[in-house]
Formats: structure tokens, C-alpha cells, sequence
């Protein structure tokens, strides 16, 4: 038998485009050609479990081999095959319509090409990627059908001839086009196999290594899995990394489908690297590591796998934002991830105040970004203080209420961004039995911000923003041991010796065994000036401005009460000797006036 035919009903020949247009992702050919190998054993599998097929099954396998000198690339199965009616009904004119039909969407959509090219499922006829002349040689798995082989020189035409196969399966045989030779080197074809094919359900064999994982732990339930399992499985997705601090198992068949597992990975402090750890698959077939839309944005840096044939692969960005599907799946991660992180928090908070450091940041960027997540978060969100304790919000609440509480009924928190930098005013607070929060890591600007708005009552306070005295303000007296003019002179005096504008100098009572002067930078001053750096709307600049620092005397303080009865001469260089003490205190003091504050240092010592 001889049959020639014509694929198109178009005239346009659509081969060149294809080959034209997918010219960054020509590897996928294999993918495609992969995945249809093993839909055709599993649709043999199913066949023989419903008792339509009797026969015996084998092992149904993969077979990818590499001829170079015959130049060709060969998969073979043993799936259920075709016969020549069905070789023209489902490659003639289906997977013929479904090349049709991407290149169509193709031309509409210019704005988003690499979207369709890198998700769109192309079929059999990818294969024209990279051949000049594609065979197909099949035999079907039905009783006395004859084998047929199948013939296109990637022009519209094709021939349809009997063959010679004596098992049930196909072969589908690819003569690598001059230009695509690069396919036939052993290496390229086995890290292609290795992205898109790992996890496929049926054995794929090249060069006699079995490369892929066929049951891979997503696709079982979780009582069957133990730890080890788990963690085997993150080894084999990531050599080389450490081990996962926990893992979330995701598994529903309603409203949608979706299995996975995802990961908590340490992060440290190196976040902005791991990002495109999530792999997505559709029915054990790799699609793409670029997850975006369908993890929400605060999971990105979680790792692990997605598998979901409800996932609409071959549409373009746009479609995928808009998909109700994605957005289902979107909310019903974000979902199981609270759940499980507020099932440690409650079932093992050891566990997850050690591990807090890691996971402080997802769950800061959670609860920034999405207010559901908050609402769950904010239940098991940690502060730390500097002693080491942890807290969550009431508790600290409960715990800071009765000291801390200003006279305006404001419970103010007090937090400290270096706590060896901020050494001082930490102690001063300390001094007072004020409870000191570290909130040190890049989120925490923004977090502080967040409690501010959603606790009642409340405000964050960092420790050097103000003197002890003002950070809480109580009802308490204040008397001062100097006079109105006293104090008036003393300003004058510090304000000569300092002679800086950027330094507002302020003489107040203090306990008389606080520091004789505190230099501080008001809380908004710093806000403003963090948030400008960090790209905060409209605030470049501040950038530029000098730092305005509040300097408190203390009025109370032996040295300042005998500065004012020093001889003249000595008053200004005594008020300076003590403002340069608290910029040395807090790392201010360099250059220039750091030398002249040790060789001021070494004539005082000098003196009788
Ligand atoms: P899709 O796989 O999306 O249906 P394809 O263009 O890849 O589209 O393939 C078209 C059809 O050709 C398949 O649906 C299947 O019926 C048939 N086919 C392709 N490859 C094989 C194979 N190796 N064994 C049996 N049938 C196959």
C-alpha cells in the first residue's frame, strides 16, 4: 500500500514559521515528543484496567536513542500505537490543526510571543524544529492491525506506506535538519531530558540509564510518605542544598487539581538569589520554573513542585492572570501555607522559634502583601527582644502594657535595628525595665510600619530616636536643679562649642546617672530618610539632606552644673570633651574630630 496526501487545507506552509518563530525553545520538540510516547503507554495501561485490552502489557517503557551518523533521533514506545486510519485522523488532521492553531495565535499576539512560545504545547509537529524528514513507524496495539510508517519531508505533503514491526508501539524518527545537528550530541539530549522529563510516569531510557523518576513523592498521599521521603525528594530537586526546615504537601481534586509540595528552604539572609525554585508540571510533564501567577508573590521563595493539569499552559500572560482557576490555586496556596505554619507554631513552637529566623521574612512579606494572610499571621507572627525571648503580639502586648504605657494611654514598643550600635540607649531602656524588641532584618522597616497601622493604641519607637525620658512620656516631675538662666547659659555654651545647625541642642531634666549629653535622630527624621533610600514614593530627596539631630543636656548631671561654674575658658572645651563622648558613644565620631577629641582627651588626663 502507498497513500500520498496533503496535510494542509491552507496553501500556506506552515513548517517555516514554526521553525522561524520557536527558534529559542527548539529543545521542546523532545518534550513534546516525549510526553506523547508516554500518554500512548498510559492510554495501554488504562485499556488493559477497564479489560478492553487481554493481552499482556511487558513493561511499558520510553526508549530516546541518538544515531549520529545516520543523523537521527529515534522515540520509541510500546503505548497503544496507531493505525494508518489513525495515523491520518490524529496526525494528518488533529495535531495538524493544533500546529495551525499556534501559529495563528502566534501572528495575533505580538506583544507576548515568548509567553505562547515557551508555554505553548506544539504536538507532534514541533519535531519539524529540528528535522528535515520526520517517519513514524507504528504498529497498534488491536488485534491484526497492520503496521504503518508515516513519512513528511516537513513540506505539506506525506506518504503513508505498510512497514515491517512485529511489536505494538511506535517509533517516531526524527532526521536532524543541518542546522539543528547540535541535537545529536549525547550531552545536550540528556540535560534536555533531564529538565522536561525527570519526573514523567513511565521509565524513559537513554544510552541504558533509566533517566527519570517515575513515582516521585508529590504523586502519593502523605501517609504513606515519612520525613526521609521528604527530604530525599529536596535533595533530589536541589543537590546542592541545605536541608528544608519544613514542607507542605499539597493535594486537592477540587475545585481544581492540583498535588506538590512545597518547601521552606533556610534562606539566611540571600533571599533575592532563590528566587524560580518552584517548578510547575502538568500531569508529571516539566512546563516552567517562572511560577509567578499561580504562586503568590510572597511564596516565590519557597521551593518545591506544582503539578496541575488545570493549569492553562498554552495561553499567554495576560490570559493567565485573568484565569479564575490560577487565582482559585493563588489563594488556596496562601492558605494551606498559614495552615501549616500556624499548625508548627501551635503544635511546636520550639521548632518554630528556631527556625524563626528563616521564615520571619515570608511571613512579613505575606502579611505586607496580602491582608488574608494577615489576618491568620498575625496570631503566630514573632516579635524577638533583646534578651532572646520570643512573643507573639498579645503576648508582648500583655507583657509591655502595664511599664510601658504613656500618659496618653499609648503603649509604646521599643525596638533597636543594631543593638551593639544602639548599646547605650538599649541599656538606658533597660534601666527603666523597659523591654527592648530586635527588629534588625531588611523587612523590618516595613513591618514596624504595618504594626503601627493594624495595633490598636500602639507605636514603635526605635531606642535612639529620643531621650529615655521622652521615648515613654509618663506624668512623672521633673525637677530640675537649674534655674531658667542656668539653663539658658548652658545652651548657649554647647551650642558655641558644638557650632554645627544640623545639632539642635536642648538642655532638659534627666535622672542624674543618665549620660551628661544624648545625641538623638527623631524617629520621622529616619523613617523618611530609610524610605528614600529604599525607593519610597517621592522621597529622593532626602537623601540628601543632612541628618538634623536632636542633642538633649542633661540638667541634672554633675558635669553640666560644674561647666557653668568653670572658669570661661574651660566651658566650652568641657562641653565639647562631653558632646564628643556621645558621638563616641554611638560610632559618630571620626576624622578630623576624632583626633581632636584624643589630643583634647590626653591634655585633660595631662592636668592636675
Ligand atoms: P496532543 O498530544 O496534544 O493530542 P500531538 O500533536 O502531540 O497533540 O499528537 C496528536 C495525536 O497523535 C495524539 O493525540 C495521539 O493520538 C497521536 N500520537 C502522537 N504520538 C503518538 C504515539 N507515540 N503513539 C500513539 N499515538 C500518538
Amino acid at each position: 500500500m502507498e497513500e500520498r496526501g496533503n496535510i494542509s487545507i491552507h496553501t500556506e506552509n506552515i513548517f517555516p514559521i514554526i521553525k522561524k518563530f520557536l527558534y529559542s525553545d527548539h529543545e521542546i520538540f523532545l518534550r513534546e515528543l516525549v510526553s506523547n510516547a508516554v500518554d500512548a503507554t498510559q492510554k495501554m495501561k488504562r485499556l488493559s484496567s477497564i479489560g478492553e485490552y487481554k493481552g499482556d502489557l511487558g513493561e511499558l517503557k520510553v526508549t530516546v536513542k541518538v544515531d549520529k551518523d545516520a543523523k537521527t533521533i529515534t522515540i520509541s514506545d510500546n503505548g497503544i500505537g496507531m493505525t494508518a486510519e489513525e495515523i491520518k485522523k490524529y496526525i494528518n488532521q488533529i495535531a495538524f490543526s493544533g500546529a495551525t492553531e499556534f501559529v495563528e495565535r502566534y501572528k495575533d499576539a505580538s506583544a507576548d510571543k515568548d509567553q505562547i512560545i515557551g508555554q505553548f504545547g506544539l504536538g507532534f509537529y514541533s519535531a519539524f524544529m529540528v528535522a528535515e524528514r520526520v517517519e513514524i513507524v507504528t504498529k497498534s496495539y488491536q488485534e491484526g492491525a497492520a503496521p504503518a510508517r508515516w513519512e513528511c519531508d516537513g513540506s505539506t505533503e506525506f506518504t503513508i506506506t505498510t512497514a515491517e514491526r512485529a511489536e505494538r508501539g511506535t517509533d517516531v524518527i526524527l532526521h536532524i535538519a543541518q542546522d539543528s545537528e547540535e541535537f545529536l550530541e549525547v550531552a545536550r539530549i540528556r540535560t534536555i531530558l533531564d529538565k522536561y522529563c525527570k519526573f514523567l510516569p513511565v521509565p524513559v531510557e537513554f544510552e541504558g540509564d533509566t533517566i527519570n523518576n517515575p513515582n516521585p513523592i508529590w504523586t502519593k498521599q502523605p501517609s504513606e510518605l515519612t520525613d526521609e521521603d521528604y527530604k530525599n525528594f529536596y535533595k533530589e530537586l536541589y543537590p546542592f542544598s541545605e536541608a528544608p526546615l519544613f514542607w507542605i504537601h499539597l493535594n486537592v481534586d477540587y475545585p481544581f487539581n492540583l498535588t506538590g509540595i512545597l518547601y521552606f528552604p533556610k534562606l539566611k539572609n540571600d533571599f533575592e538569589i532563590q528566587r524560580n525554585k518552584i517548578q510547575l508540571y502538568s500531569r508529571q510533564v516539566f512546563i516552567t520554573d517562572e511560577v509567578k501567577d499561580v504562586v503568590p508573590e510572597f511564596l516565590m521563595l519557597l521551593h518545591g513542585v506544582i503539578d496541575s493539569p488545570d493549569i492553562p499552559l498554552n495561553v499567554s500572560r495576560s490570559f493567565l492572570q485573568a484565569d479564575s482557576n490560577v487565582k482559585k490555586i493563588n489563594t488556596y496556596i496562601t492558605k494551606k501555607v498559614a495552615d501549616k505554619l500556624n499548625d508548627i507554631f501551635k503544635k511546636d513552637r520550639p521548632t518554630f522559634e528556631t527556625n524563626w529566623e528563616d521564615i520571619n521574612v515570608f511571613i512579613k512579606y505575606g502579611m505586607l502583601s496580602d491582608d488574608k494572610f494577615y489576618e491568620k499571621a498575625k496570631d503566630f507572627v514573632l516579635v524577638q527582644n533583646t534578651e532572646g525571648k520570643y512573643y507573639t503580639l498579645e503576648e508582648y502586648k500583655e507583657f509591655t502594657q502595664a511599664n510601658q504605657t504613656d500618659k496618653n494611654g499609648q503603649l509604646v514598643m521599643l525596638y533597636t535595628t543594631d543593638a551593639d550600635k544602639q548599646h547605650a540607649f538599649v541599656e538606658a531602656a533597660q534601666n527603666r525595665s523597659y523591654d527592648v524588641l530586635k527588629l534588625d532584618s531588611i523587612i523590618d522597616s516595613h513591618f514596624i510600619g504595618m504594626l503601627e497601622q493594624k495595633l490598636e493604641k500602639t507605636s514603635l519607637k526605635r531606642v535612639d530616636s529620643e531621650t529615655i525620658g521622652k521615648l515613654i512620656e509618663k506624668d512623672e516631675a521633673k525637677d530640675s536643679v537649674l534655674n531658667d538662666t542656668e539653663k539658658e547659659d548652658l545652651k548657649k555654651i554647647y551650642e558655641a562649642a558644638i557650632n554645627n545647625q544640623n545639632m539642635q541642642v536642648e538642655v532638659a531634666p534627666m535622672a542624674p546617672d543618665d549620660a551628661p549629653v544624648i545625641i538623638t535622630l527623631p524617629e520621622f527624621m529616619r523613617r523618611m530618610k530609610d524610605m528614600s533610600k529604599t525607593g519610597g514614593g517621592g522621597m529622593m530627596f532626602m537623601g540628601n539632606m543632612p541628618d538634623t539631630y536632636n542633642v538633649t543636656i542633661n540638667a541634672n548631671h554633675s558635669i553640666n552644673q560644674r561647666i557653668l561654674k568653670a572658669k570661661d575658658d574651660n566651658k566650652e572645651r568641657i562641653a565639647r570633651q562631653a558632646f564628643d563622648l556621645a558621638l563616641l558613644s554611638q560610632n559618630m565620631l571620626s576624622g578630623s574630630a576624632l583626633t581632636a577629641f584624643v589630643k583634647r582627651s590626653v591634655d585633660l588626663i595631662g592636668k592636675e
